[in-house]
């Protein structure tokens, strides 16, 4: 395979891009070598610059669930369009995306859409602490809540991948009231509480991405739900990631449990910039302009974006796609561990609905320091083999392959030749 205009283009971009990238994982720091440019895709594909064409397992980091341009989704985008491209004023559309994502959570009675996730948990954060006046945040180690001050900090995939322990440029005065503790264990969640009387609340994925995938233990997270409502502490289930890709109704469906303050993104924007907060209406009406907490947003309910949204959730729900991504999950499981049988290399797979990943690991992988034991090398191996064998993978270890409904028979099959070839190139690393 050769990246030739990649290689130009990522020369050219240096100059008024930082490292050509606008994100930090989208650069190929980890794995050696340069980003490659994207094109354009459809469906389950997708051709870099190039002209090489990819089976795409980043789908953009989780938002292209129904893969890439969608036909009703593309539709609903041209007929928005012709509308106009931002108001400053409220819409219909508004208003039916807020009803699709309130039945979907049974906890949300109502929602305030931003432009990303991280707006998303920062505006939750920042509820938490209007709704109970208390300011102090316990979260996880390798849980990513996107990049304001107060939550980077052991905060998952991106910094790990760069080896980076936190962030420059944050003061100790704005992570003084995050708490860290560890994932599946709950004690280390009990003796924050037990030495602190001033907890708003406890955020967690409820299930990882963005350390690969790591799945609470049934325990776990039943008795984090018992422990916060004990306490009065607020539970924060950050879905950016699972929300609308775990099941409709997002890990919280699946888990069987109810957060007090739900976050959103990816999914639930179709590919366009849109997260949101949500909560019961007790909770929400501390938002301006009903309560004293501000939070506001020049492009926020954006009428292309709510267009994309609702489309692709309508779409979701009438494929309701996620038995069968079950199905090709397991699937995907079963060739990796069979190749890594076959070149007798050690691996763990962690999967959860339409997420899924290997560890170059021997060990169960159940919290952030189980995920750094990892061999990172070899997942550098394997990445540009699958890449070099028509697979599009995230550039990290610490990063969940994600799932479209999009994928064929045949994007199974060429997957595991794919698979076959990369655990051997490891195994001969
Ligand atoms: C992606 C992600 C975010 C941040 O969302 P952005 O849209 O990138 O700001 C926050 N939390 C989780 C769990 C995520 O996966």
């Amino acid at each position: 395979m050769k990246f030739k205009q990649s290689e130009k283009l990522y020369k050219k971009g240096l100059q008024h891009l930082v490292g050509a990238v606008n994100s930090p994982v989208r650069a190929f720091a980890s794995v050696g070598g340069n980003p490659v440019f994207i094109n354009k895709a459809k469906g389950s594909k997708i051709k870099d610059v190039d002209g090489n064409r990819y089976i795409d397992m980043v789908l953009s980091y989780g938002p292209m669930i129904l893969g890439h341009r969608n036909k009703r989704v593309e539709s609903a985008i041209s007929k928005a369009l012709k509308k106009g491209y931002s108001f400053g004023a409220s819409t219909n559309a508004e208003i039916k995306l807020a009803k699709i994502v309130c039945d979907a959570f049974p906890g949300m009675d109502k929602v305030r859409f931003v432009n990303s996730g991280t707006e998303a948990v920062l505006s939750a954060i920042r509820l938490a602490r209007a709704h109970t006046g208390c300011n102090k945040i316990v979260k996880f180690s390798g849980c990513y809540h996107g990049h304001m001050d107060a939550m980077l900090v052991a905060a998952g995939s991106g910094l790990a991948t760069l080896s980076l322990p936190g962030s420059k440029g944050v003061p100790d005065e704005a992570v003084k009231n995050t708490l860290i503790a560890e994932y599946n264990n709950l004690e280390s969640v009990k003796k924050h509480l037990d030495e602190n009387k001033d907890v708003a609340a406890v955020i967690l994925e409820p299930v990882t991405g963005n350390m690969g995938v790591v799945q609470p233990s049934d325990a776990f997270i039943q008795g984090l739900r018992t422990l916060t409502k004990e306490r009065n502490v607020l539970l924060i289930c950050d879905e950016v990631m699972t929300g609308f890709r775990s099941q409709f109704g997002g890990a919280q469906e699946l888990l069987g449990i109810q957060a007090d303050i739900t976050c959103l993104g990816k999914v639930m924007g179709g590919g366009f910039p849109v997260g949101a907060y949500g909560a019961s209406e007790e909770i929400m009406n501390n938002v301006a302009p009903l309560g004293g907490m501000y939070q506001a947003g020049t492009l926020s309910g954006n009428p292309i974006a709510m267009a994309a949204g609702i489309s692709t959730l309508l779409e979701l729900k009438k494929k309701n796609p996620y038995k069968n991504f079950e199905k090709t999950a397991a699937k995907i499981e079963k060739i990796l561990l069979a190749a890594a049988e076959k070149y007798k290399v050690a691996i763990t797979v962690n999967r959860f609905g339409s997420m899924i990943n290997p560890f170059f690991a021997k060990e169960e992988i159940t919290n952030f320091t189980d995920a750094q034991k990892c061999d990172t090398e070899k997942f550098s191996t394997f990445f540009w083999a699958m890449m070099n064998n028509g697979v599009f993978l995230p550039p990290s270890q610490f990063e969940s392959w994600f799932l479209c409904t999009e994928l064929t028979p045949t994007d199974i099959r060429n997957f595991s030749i794919a698979v076959d070839r990369a655990m051997e190139k490891v195994a001969n690393q």
